[in-house]
């Protein structure tokens, strides 16, 4: 059985140890301070000797496993087993973190965590319910910011089972084991936990909510901790300083002025679509008074402004093509059919006398060889 040393000291960087097994994709040691990934927790990565570790598992027979790809050491071996600091911290920060607010979201809103998630530079708390509003998850944020503040102890103890049952904890004991291991935040948390835990709250630093989603009808929400968080403020400062210089506006007038240029849009684009439209029309007269058939039109408005120009009745063959690479035809299915049949580039259908859809290549070329085809 390997020593986890990881539980006795958490910020251990590096000790010796000896190599007791080798498997396929990994080696046992006499003693880690590489936590296996679990509870939502990634697992540990780093260096033993020459010997690179990816990745750190509990194996199928609760074997901690530090995954080598490529050559392996043999067993009797002992190097020197070092953890990859920064990506550790990183993710006991979260971990600590999110014990913080799931505590919290427990004790001032009454709300469960069902499922936790780490390892995307941000971390999830799925909760018991279907509905949070984000004004209740903005006090959350302000209470994990004070309990940061003001400093929290957090340390684990060793438990019998029936003593940690009497704890009463937020979550129920998910391990079968006859001694538990509980995780404290002073004053605020108890949860049994086999993590890997900062000493103090005011190491997390810094937290920050991000959003949430719907996921199997409950809400999942998102945070941010540690220089993560900081990062994240800071780029959406940045992000607000820029849109504050490209609008010319106060940062406290983006959203009314961002409101007003999407209304101006809105507009704008309804005066383009009726402009096209009249483009289309003039567009479609001046080729109809030529008094030729097939009708081949290469438009710059969208080919669908022709749409309501075409009058349903009109027998002769009209292909408009526009710059975007999307046409219209209008005339009878055999013909659509023929030209589907010979230019193999027409993506697109239709029913009656109107089809639509996309070609690839050139414009004119493609309405020269539509002309050729009809005519033949
Ligand atoms: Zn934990």
């Amino acid at each position: 059985m390997t020593e986890k040393l990881y539980y006795k000291d958490g910020y251990l960087k590096s000790i010796d140890a000896t190599v007791t097994g080798v498997l396929d994709d990994g080696i046992i040691l006499d003693r880690t301070i590489f936590y296996p990934e679990g509870g939502g927790q990634p697992g540990d990565r780093g260096s033993f000797g020459p010997y690179e570790i990816a990745d750190t598992v509990k194996g199928d027979n609760g074997e901690i496993l530090h995954k080598i790809n490529g050559e392996k050491p043999s067993s009797g071996d002992t190097y020197t087993l070092t953890l990859d600091w920064s990506h550790r911290y990183e993710y006991m920060t979260e971990h600590s973190a999110q014990h913080l607010v799931s505590s919290l979201l427990y004790s001032e809103l009454g709300i469960g965590t069902l499922a936790v998630h780490q390892g995307d530079g941000f971390f999830t708390i799925e909760t018991d319910v279907a509905e949070i509003s984000e004004e209740k998850l903005l006090e959350i944020e302000d209470k994990a910011s004070l309990a940061i503040r003001e400093g929290h102890d957090i340390f684990q103890k060793c438990l019998p089972r029936s003593d940690a049952e009497e704890l009463h904890m937020r979550r129920t004991i998910k391990v079968d084991d006859d001694d538990v291991l509980v995780v404290f935040i002073d004053g605020l948390d108890k949860v049994a936990c086999g993590g890997v835990h900062l000493k103090n709250t005011s190491e997390i630093k810094e937290i920050a909510y991000k959003g949430f989603e719907i996921i199997r009808g409950h809400v999942r929400t998102i945070w941010l901790s540690g220089d993560a968080a900081i990062r994240y403020r800071r780029e959406n400062s940045c992000m607000l300083a820029k849109l504050s210089s490209m609008l010319s506006s106060e940062r406290e007038n983006i959203i009314s002025n961002t409101e007003m240029l999407i209304k101006e849009k809105i507009t704008l684009q309804h005066e383009v679509k009726s402009l096209q439209a009249k483009i289309a029309a003039l567009e479609y007269s001046v080729a109809m008074a030529g008094g030729m058939s097939p009708v081949m039109i290469a438009s710059s408005s969208p080919s669908s402004s022709f749409e309501s120009v075409i009058p349903e009745s009109e027998k002769c063959i009209v292909m408009v093509a526009d710059e975007s690479s999307r046409f219209l035809f209008h005339g009878d299915k055999n013909y659509f059919d023929i030209l589907k049949a010979s230019i193999p580039s027409i993506k697109g259908g239709g029913r009656g006398m109107m089809y639509r859809g996309s070609f690839s290549g050139d414009r004119k070329e493609f309405l020269d060889e539509c002309e050729k085809v009809l005519n033949g």
